[in-house]
């Protein structure tokens, strides 16, 4: 890995779909898996986003938990293919797009990509990208590109290797 800051890569209509899950589960969290490739340079090229239930049984607003079960058969099926779970996405209700001291307490896999989307009021505002350093201590910020879309502040045009909205 280079020097760089490794990327996230999506396709607006992913971006979108995500947005509008988290809005659909508000108050409540939403939650998925981010399936893709990695480029040589560390960048996640997502091409498929996988929704999951909520399974988080504390009740809590501030709570997720990805079905381990789809998480189990969603890496059977990768199994012999150049793609993998990259990562995964889920929604803070009313509070902002960064990882929270639960979710660095809950993170698995060094490695993985950490999508959030701040909703407030039933709106997705804001979208961001973290990955859990290789100790698994601590998020680093890393950059999220998809293509032109209004509400995102990010505004590269995509280009990379296989990306398909499909
Ligand atoms: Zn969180």
């Amino acid at each position: 890995m280079t020097g760089k800051s490794p990327v996230l890569y999506l396709s607006r209509d992913h971006l979108k779909r995500i947005a509008g899950l988290a809005e659909a589960a508000y108050p409540r969290e939403c939650c998925g898996l981010l399936v893709g490739r990695l480029s040589g340079s560390g960048d996640s090229w997502v091409s498929e986003t996988v929704e999951s239930p909520n399974v988080d049984g504390t009740g809590r607003r501030d709570r997720f938990e990805v079905d381990s079960a789809l998480y189990i058969d969603l890496q059977r099926r990768l199994r012999d293919t150049p793609e993998r779970v990259l990562g995964v996405y889920h929604s803070h209700c009313d509070h902002r797009a960064q990882p929270s001291a639960t979710d660095l307490e809950l993170a698995w896999e060094p490695g993985f990509v950490w999508l959030i989307v701040a909703v407030e009021g039933r709106q997705a505002i804001h979208s961001t990208a973290h990955m859990l350093d290789a100790d698994g201590a601590r998020f680093r910020e890393i950059g999220l590109r998809t293509d032109d879309w209004g509400p995102y502040p990010q505004r590269e045009p995509l280009g990379g290797p296989g990306l398909s909205t499909a």
